[in-house]
């Protein structure tokens, strides 16, 4: 059966029966912040679940989304709490590379050909090249290799009608502020014409003890804040209006707290809000509802069907309560990660070729629910 071809529950009903069977991976390096998790039976993920059936004219309450799929390339803008594509509610979806870093293994993924098949075989409405910053291989370290592979995934995008998330993707970008406002200007001056591209200056800042701050308040005020103004004043120097995506304390996911004490200033800017639905549920949807009130709009530039860690198996029951949220409000979305890492979140089986062609076989228990929920948005 090719689980394309069914409704989007049935389809996760099957892959969590295959999720069941098959169980996790070990050994993960995502990020830090790995809490415990509950796996979620099947049934759950099945009666949780208000909509019936895999297109987004079927989703629920919201109808914005419903109404107004996203199937070309348009100019995008902020106006209050939602994202609009040539001025109408809606929202994208498509999948994340992995760490682009030198010696990481996902680098070999920032191709064309892969960029190609997504759009083609997966039906992504986006790609985000995650450009790792301050870590060893990354682009601080080789700036050349790096920038070069971003560049390769950014002119794919374009030619195949992509939207692309040029990601800064880092844990302490504070710490190399000069570095990001140079890197975002050249890329703003190469590709700011282009209603394609959208500028993550910040992926995930790490916990307010990290920074040294006793809060989350204090840690976006006065570190995460001042940074984000400050690369947002360089892009907006060179491109008025392309979409800027801004990072938040504990992983981006303080969009509450950002959302208290927003940029001001300056057109087109969202939030990024991280989830990882093994670990965070319903009090971060909690908090997402918080900033949405607040009038700030979001995008869920990251995302994962397993633990916070990158690994453990895929929580289908939590994923569907997230994906149902993100319906209801608009969110667009990347999930974590387009990768053969022997690891939870790897769409990909280790060995999957780097020049696309994949076919099911080739996807990991998240690759298939992934691709299902991408090509079906
Ligand atoms: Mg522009």
């Amino acid at each position: 059966m090719r689980i394309s071809r069914c409704g989007q529950r049935l389809c996760v009903f099957l892959v969590s029966l295959i999720l069941a069977a098959c169980g996790g991976s070990s050994g993960s390096s995502r990020s830090p912040s790995s809490q415990s998790s509950v796996i979620s039976s099947s049934s759950s993920s099945v009666s949780s679940s208000s909509s019936s059936s895999s297109s987004i004219s079927s989703s629920s309450s919201s109808s914005a989304s419903s109404t107004n799929p996203v199937t070309s390339i348009v100019p995008i803008s902020v106006s209050g709490n939602q994202i609009l594509f040539d001025g109408q509610p809606g929202s994208i979806a498509g999948p994340s590379l992995f760490w682009s870093n030198n010696g990481w293994g996902g680098e070999k993924f920032y191709t064309e050909e892969v960029v190609t098949w997504v759009k083609q075989d997966w039906n992504a409405g986006l790609i985000r090249a995650s450009m790792g910053v301050e870590d060893q291989g990354g682009y601080i370290q080789f700036p050349a290799d790096n920038k070069a592979k971003v560049k390769r995934v950014v002119e794919a995008a374009i030619a195949n009608d992509l939207y692309v998330i040029i990601d800064w993707h880092s844990h302490r970008a504070e710490n190399n502020l000069q570095a990001a406002i140079d890197f975002f200007t050249d890329m703003a001056q190469t590709y700011g014409e282009y209603d394609h591209v959208i500028y993550e200056i910040y992926n995930e800042p790490l916990n307010p003890e990290a920074m040294g701050k006793s809060t989350s308040a204090e840690a976006w005020s006065q570190v995460v804040k001042p940074y984000a103004e400050a690369v947002i004043a360089a892009i907006r120097a060179v491109d008025p209006d392309n979409l800027i995506i801004v990072g938040s304390p504990t992983w981006s996911q303080d969009v509450d707290v950002a959302a208290s004490n927003p940029i001001s200033g300056y057109d087109n800017i969202a939030y990024t809000l991280h989830f990882y639905a093994g670990t965070h549920r319903q009090y971060l949807r909690d908090k997402a509802r918080a900033a949405l009130d607040k009038g700030v709009a979001l995008f869920v530039t990251e995302w994962g069907g397993v633990e916070a860690s990158g690994d453990g198996q895929v929580d289908v029951g939590e994923t569907l309560l997230w994906m149902d949220f993100m319906r209801e409000h608009n969110l667009s979305h990347a999930n974590w990660a387009l990768n053969d890492k022997s690891e939870g979140a790897s769409a990909l089986k280790p060995g999957a070729s780097p020049l696309g062609n994949w076919t099911d076989s080739d996807l990991t228990a998240s690759g298939l629910l992934v691709k299902d929920i991408i090509k079906n948005w």
